[in-house]
């Protein structure tokens, strides 16, 4: 009944649901056409209530609530324009996708049926309350009142989200626990934005930059999608229940023709993807890159950077309208960090820097002494924070789904490293050595020369197989996965460089009280920093064994391998004085987020376990076992007969005897307390799961198509 004509359907949608716009239209009339631009609101409030929400938005000034009222009616209005009869706080609870209640503008008026009127007010707009109870909380609420609350976040532009019959206006919000608590991811992200702003100004400071100077950090992700047709999806329990397949022999063909990266994108999909830009244009979403990627049915969407609290919003939605558009065409995209295994897994590369609010880029090495000087400095900052945080590195991205991809061989490793290029490497160890200058210009530097080095623009060569890699005027931390809200990672990344900036302008303070030059105490700093913390750099092949021996006992760096060992990392008293003295989460506030990452990843393998149990028993032993009745009635005798009913007959009891296993360990759950769970899910059920699988992967490849039930990745992969 699920054999519907595919590609009728993409046909259909093809006609009636398309959203495409011409260049021009592009350009003069589509681009953040839903979104309530500062613009719109310019000419929608009175020059007062504008100006002062403006110094909210630009200079994150303490809000007017006087001003909430005119500000809710322009917003209704603009929205009602737009076609939106709901509006909703939209914003980013610790489950890590995004959350909704809409309301209608609509209220009825007076005590008789009949007459009503759109409204909205500033109470409405400020705050709202939706059932906290609802979403988890890591025990936040457990000793106070179950109630939480949503709070607009003027920082984030307010949008139109449409639907085939409709609209809703969404407001960026925050979610907090009536005691102050956050309860989601964005509250610590904005706390860190403002923290980064605290640390490097006073730096900036002394670099020269003008008073009012005001810091962010940049970021831009890149989306690492697979597109499957829809009937196959709905063939595939695995895929609905858990996002991954659970089963699956390796096709003959796999990525090792390497003629997917960068080939002709499918009609059918290039269709999609200019579908789902147009949507995102009209959301002021600047997405700018999109091309195949290394697996058979895998692709990519990267977005011009933004301010990283703005990227994290954007990154949300990216994921979103990618999940309904495809629908649209007849395909499921698949977000999960690795669906299908032996291909290439999923990730979501967060490009990061730190700029201020005139442009500058402050890990851009810059054409003169004095812009190499900053750029030496900060960049010496991120090298530090990474070192000494590479457990935090390692636990933002922990869970079940990124664990199928770090540490396998085709994706980043485990073990957090920095790789930077031969030439900025080179730079480094010549301030080390005193040598000064650089591979380009060492003669005209000299020896001891306090003359710091001309930096070639995009001094960064490529290396795929770095966690975290200098690309020339950033950095991309390539371990967080595709699924995953890039908003802790940011957090994290914020918060180790604000801290590690603040350190290293104290020793730079240090060495200018003593009458240094400002070069001077920069070469000093960089020197101490880059000789304290080198071994944190890795320039070679990050896949390789020789490199886990040598980072983990030549270099001590921390190999976290699985997200048990992650998660249980990231309340440490180290991070607990890092993230409380800073003010992005307190001590409890950290405990919650431990608390529901462990959950979520003993919920995640313990679905895995039953539906892998359930599968087995349902649809794979019995296509052996129907193929092992159908030859039983061959009468003749036959070597092939024999020959395939004894393979059969093996496997199926092989398979029966680890499903046996696997009933078991899901049915035991190795303790009362979260972390005993997800220990238990790790150590017992993921092997059994892995058994299971062997067996059922041999089946695949004698059991007769006819009987197969589950789509193969032949076609999963191949059919487009
Ligand atoms: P590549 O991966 O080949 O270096 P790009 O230089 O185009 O490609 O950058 C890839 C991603 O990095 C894009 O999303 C881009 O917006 C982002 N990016 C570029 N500059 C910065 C920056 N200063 N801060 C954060 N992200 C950046
Ligand atoms: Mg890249």
């Amino acid at each position: 009944q699920l054999n519907f004509d595919v590609n009728a359907v993409a046909r259909k949608w093809r006609v009636d649901a398309k959203q495409v716009a011409s260049p021009s239209e592009l350009v003069n009339d589509l681009f953040a056409s839903d979104v309530l631009t500062l613009e719109q609101l310019s000419t929608r409030l009175s020059k007062p209530a504008f100006k002062s929400l403006r110094a909210t938005v630009q200079r994150g000034e303490q809000l007017d609530a006087s001003i909430a009222d005119t500000v809710a009616l322009a917003m209704k209005t603009w929205a009602m324009e737009k076609g939106a009869t709901h509006y909703t706080h939209w914003f980013q609870p610790l489950t890590g996708s995004t959350a909704e209640k809409h309301d209608s503008f609509l209220n009825p008026t007076g005590d008789h049926v009949g007459s009503a009127i759109m409204s909205f007010s500033g109470k409405e707009l400020i705050q709202a309350e939706p059932d906290a109870s609802s979403f988890p909380s890591g025990g936040l609420r457990a000793t106070f009142e179950a109630r939480g609350y949503t709070a607009w976040d003027p920082s984030s532009p307010a949008f139109i989200v449409r639907h085939a019959n409709g609209a809703t206006l969404c407001i960026p919000s925050v979610f907090a626990s009536w005691t102050g608590e956050a309860l989601d991811l964005k509250i610590p992200l904005l706390r860190s934005i403002e923290a980064l702003n605290q640390a490097v100004t006073p730096a900036m400071k002394l670099f020269g930059a003008s008073e009012g100077t005001r810091v962010s950090s940049t970021l831009g992700a890149e989306q690492e999608y697979f597109l499957i047709t829809e009937e196959y999806y709905y063939r595939r329990p695995d895929l609905v229940m858990t996002g991954r397949t659970l089963f699956g022999a390796k096709p003959p063909r796999g990525q090792e023709l390497e003629d997917h990266y960068f080939g002709a994108i499918p009609d059918r999909v290039l269709s999609f993807m200019t579908d789902a830009e147009t949507q995102l244009y009209a959301l002021g979403i600047p997405v700018k890159t999109r091309h195949n990627e290394v697996a058979p049915g895998q692709f990519e969407i990267a977005p011009i950077f933004e301010n990283s609290n703005i990227a994290a919003d954007h990154q949300q939605l990216i994921m979103q309208v990618l999940r309904t558009t495809a629908r649209k065409y007849g395909l499921v995209c698949l977000m999960h960090e690795k669906p299908f295994a032996g291909v290439n897994g999923s990730g979501k590369h967060c490009n990061w820097s730190m700029g201020t609010d005139a442009g500058e880029n402050l890990l851009d090495p810059g054409d003169t002494p004095s812009e190499n000087m900053q750029f030496l400095f900060f960049c010496s900052a991120v090298i530090k924070a990474v070192d000494e945080h590479q457990d935090l590195l390692r636990s933002c991205v922990a869970s079940a789904s990124n664990d199928h991809r770090l540490g396998a061989n085709e994706a980043p490793p485990a073990i957090i490293s920095i790789f930077l290029g031969a030439e900025l490497t080179d730079i480094f160890e010549r301030i080390v050595s005193g040598e000064g200058g650089s591979r380009h210009s060492a003669g005209l530097m000299g020896l001891g020369s306090q003359v710091l080095p001309e930096i070639p623009v995009h001094a960064g060569d490529r290396n795929r197989t770095s966690p975290f890699a200098f690309t020339g005027n950033k950095f991309e931390f390539r371990a967080v996965g595709s699924s995953q809200s890039i908003s802790f990672p940011t957090t994290v990344l914020n918060t180790i460089a604000a801290d590690a900036v603040l350190k290293l302008t104290a020793e730079l303070e240090r060495h200018l009280a003593a009458g240094t030059t400002l070069e001077q105490a920069v070469t000093e700093v960089v020197k101490d920093t880059y000789k304290t913390y080198q071994r944190i750099i890795f320039n070679g092949d990050g896949y390789s064994t020789a490199w886990h021996e040598e980072a983990e006992h030549g270099r001590k760096l921390l190999n976290l391998r699985t997200s048990i060992e992650a998660i249980e990392a990231l309340h440490s008293p180290k991070n607990i004085e890092l993230f409380g003295q800073l003010g992005i989460l307190n001590e409890r506030e950290l405990a919650a987020r431990q608390e529901i990452m462990y959950d979520i990843y003993f919920k995640t393998v313990n679905i895995e376990g039953e539906t892998t149990e359930y599968l087995a028993q349902t649809q794979i032993l019995p296509a052996a076992l129907s193929y092992l009745a159908e030859l039983g009635e061959v009468k003749v005798g036959s070597k092939a007969v024999d020959g395939v009913t004894r393979e059969l007959v093996g496997l199926s009891d092989e398979l029966y005897a680890h499903l046996q296993t696997l009933r078991e360990q899901n049915e035991a759950l190795g303790g009362e307390e979260v972390h005993e769970k997800a220990h238990h899910m790790r150590d017992h059920v993921l092997p059994a799961m892995q058994d299971v699988r062997a067996a059922a992967d041999k089946l695949e490849k004698i059991v007769s198509a006819k009987h197969w039930t589950l789509p193969t990745y032949r076609q999963m992969l191949f059919v487009k």
